[in-house]
Parts: C-alpha cells; sequence; structure tokens
C-alpha cells in the first residue's frame, strides 16, 4: 500500500491528515458489486461510516443505494447523486425536520422503530399528501458477539420493535391512512467477524417472515442491515472482506417469497480498509515500564480506541531496524487518548511517519474539535 512514492508525499504533507486509496475502495466495491449482483441483492451504503464526498461519489458510482440516519445525511446524499429511490432513513430518534426532509425527498423507505414514531411519519406526510413507505425494524434478539458499545440486536438495546409489540404495530397500522409497510428491517450490531452470526439471524428472519405470511402479509422486501466486519489486525491480509462467504451465506439460509427483494446496508466493510490515518512522531518519551511515542493525532482525530477499545495496527513508515515496544498515544490530556499499548515498532524518533490503518470507517466522521484541534486535508492516492 505504502509505496515509497506515497511515503514521500506523506512526508510533505502537513499532519495529521487522512489518506485514502482509491485502488483499494473501487477494488473493495468491484468484488462487493459482482458477490452481491449474483444473487440480485442491493446494497445501500451506510452514510454514516464516512461521507467524504470523493468516497460517496466513487461507491454512487458503482450503482449502491444509500443508507442515512439523519436528515442531513439525506441531504448529502441526493448531493452525491444518489437516487431518491435508493434512499433508507434509520434511526431511533427521527425528528420531525429530519421526516419532512425524507418525505420532500421521496426517499424509498423509512426503517422505524417505533409505534409513536410511525404516527408521527404518518401526520407528517398527511399533512403534506404523501404516503410514506415504511419497513418495521425489528428486534431478533440475536447476538452479535461483538463489543456491547456497537451491539444493537438484543432486547434489552434500544433499537428496534420486539417480537411481543409486533401485535400491537400491525393492528395500529391498519389505522394509519399515510403509512405503507413494504418491507422488515434488522440491523444486530457492527464489526461482525463471526459468520456464523448472520446465519442466526437468517433463522431467525425466516421464523419472523413466517409470522408474517400466517397474517397474509406480503411484503416487498426484507432488510438484513449491515455490520460485516474487517480485519483490524493484519489488515493486509483481508484487504478485501469476503463478500463471497456472507452473500452466499443469505443465499443459503434466507427464504425470501416469490420476488422479494433482499437488501443490505453495509457501511465499515465498503471504506474502512482504503483510509488511513496518517500522522508524525512528535517526541519518544521514557515512561517506567515503556516507551511511549507521542504522536500529533489523538481521539480528536481517530476517536474509536477511546470510545469502544478498538485496535488499528500501527505502522512506522520511515524507519525498519531494532524493534522496540512503544504506547503509541495522542496529546490530548485523557489517558484514554492511546492508539495502543507494548506496540512493537522499529527504533522510532521524532519526525516519523506513522500509520494508522483501517481508519476509513467511523474514522473523519468522527474527527471532533475538542482542544480547537483541526484535522489538515486529506490525501488521496
Ligand atoms: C450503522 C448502521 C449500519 C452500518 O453498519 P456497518 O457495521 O458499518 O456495516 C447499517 N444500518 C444501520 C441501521 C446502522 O445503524
Amino acid at each position: 500500500m505504502f509505496t515509497p512514492e506515497i511515503i514521500q508525499r506523506f512526508e510533505q504533507t502537513p499532519t495529521p491528515f487522512y489518506h485514502y486509496d482509491l485502488g483499494i475502495l473501487k477494488e473493495t466495491l468491484s468484488v462487493l458489486k459482482t458477490e452481491a449482483d449474483r444473487y440480485n441483492y442491493h446494497v445501500h451504503y451506510a452514510l454514516k461510516a464516512n461521507v467524504n464526498d470523493t468516497i460517496l461519489n466513487t461507491i454512487r458510482e458503482y450503482g449502491l443505494g444509500a443508507d442515512c440516519v439523519s436528515g442531513n445525511e439525506i441531504l448529502k446524499a441526493k448531493e452525491c447523486g444518489f437516487e431518491s429511490e435508493s434512499i433508507a432513513f434509520a434511526g431511533v430518534g427521527k425528528s420531525d425536520r429530519e421526516i419532512n426532509i425524507a418525505l420532500d425527498n421521496d426517499i424509498f423507505c423509512f426503517n422505524c422503530e417505533s409505534i409513536p414514531e410511525i404516527e408521527v411519519i404518518n401526520e407528517l406526510a398527511m399533512s403534506t399528501n404523501k404516503v410514506a413507505q415504511i419497513a418495521l425494524r425489528i428486534n431478533p434478539n440475536v447476538n452479535a458477539k461483538t463489543h456491547h458499545y456497537i451491539t444493537t440486536g438484543l432486547e434489552e438495546n434500544k433499537f428496534g420493535i420486539n417480537m411481543w409489540e409486533l401485535e400491537d404495530v400491525v393492528n395500529k397500522l391498519t389505522d394509519l391512512s399515510n403509512i405503507e409497510l413494504i418491507g422488515l428491517h434488522f440491523h444486530i450490531g457492527s464489526q461482525i467477524t463471526d459468520l456464523s452470526v448472520f446465519k442466526g439471524l437468517c433463522l431467525r428472519v425466516n421464523e419472523i417472515q413466517e409470522w408474517f405470511v400466517q397474517r397474509h402479509f406480503t411484503l416487498q422486501h426484507i432488510n438484513v442491515g449491515g455490520g460485516l466486519g474487517v480485519d483490524y489486525e493484519t489488515p493486509d491480509n483481508n484487504l478485501i472482506p469476503d463478500f463471497k462467504s456472507y452473500f452466499g451465506l443469505f443465499n443459503e439460509f434466507l427464504n425470501l417469497l416469490p420476488n422479494q427483494q433482499l437488501h443490505f446496508e453495509l457501511g465499515r466493510a465498503v471504506v474502512a480498509q482504503c483510509g488511513n490515518l496518517i500522522t508524525k512522531v512528535l517526541y519518544v518519551k521514557k515512561g517506567v515500564n515503556t516507551n511511549f511515542a507521542i504522536v500529533d493525532a489523538g481521539m480528536t482525530e481517530l476517536l474509536r480506541p477511546a470510545l469502544y477499545q478498538a485496535v488499528h495496527k500501527i505502522e512506522n513508515l520511515s524507519s525498519t531496524n531494532n524493534e522496540q515496544k512503544y504506547d503509541v498515544v495522542g496529546p490530548v490530556c485523557e489517558s484514554s487518548d492511546c492508539f495502543g499499548k507494548a506496540i512493537t515498532l522499529p527504533e522510532t524518533q521524532r519526525g516519523d511517519i506513522i500509520a494508522i490503518r483501517t481508519a476509513g470507517a467511523y474514522g473523519e466522521v468522527m474527527a471532533n474539535g475538542y482542544n480547537l484541534r483541526e484535522l489538515n486535508e486529506v490525501l488521496f492516492t
């Protein structure tokens, strides 16, 4: 990934900054499309993972739809050329303004999470003479076996409608003239690396679908959300996620009704591996039991390690020999501002270029201005 020419460009660019390798993004999209097209699956890109314009435009060129979790993401998707009929709108707390943005743009589907929400969408749709297409986000009570902060498919989570509420929801729908139920939606968590979890989801979806069939509902689509994980520890071994096994598994285990479409909402798996956070070593400081490599990026530029103990591979691109262990830390006055403890790196000194890998998803989008810090301009190769 890092040729001598690219490393030279890194050295000449003000740090910290995000680097995106568009070649890797395109290869990822090309494999994703090939594998999804085998079964006519529809993939929506979850914008929240990365909303960089160049990245969004590239993703749209490969024919993916958009999965949005805010009104502004819907506007962004439209601005980058995504078709309204490819936009799904999810989220447990949609505001009136956001619902109106979605209605104005005639999006494909609202993924709804509660009766009060559906009532408000009905009201707002009525006042603009529209019929809102909705899918019910159902909580399948399947454990994603991922970090508890990014587990969303258990009854104890705030997300979705629980099975024991379904009867009420479905009864309610018959009273709402400006709502059309067109699908079922599931999203059980993120960074799921154990594919058997998705098999479990398929089996649950089959049972839930049966519940609807018995009540004579035939729904146009099922949306199984996103969550496919990526290899953070050894990214070079798995730069392209295993889309073949992922989609193949749904084909094998999920029972669709005749003419029913299957939709996905992938974020991380699309963009994680094409991005790196590039930072420079400011100081190397001796600690009691360790050396600290203090870099000029921190939790303000990449929040994932501080937020959910995420691991990112860290590489020193300027040095090669005499390996030692370092705690790689940022400049912010928080002990959680640490990218990795006891990381083996070649001997590291002030000025060395460090790449924090697999940072394309939930990286730049979560950067914030704490300490009045600022990111530098993105570099594409
Ligand atoms: C976050 C999210 C996604 C994308 O998750 P990834 O793990 O990035 O694939 C998809 N759907 C919904 C509803 C989400 O909240």
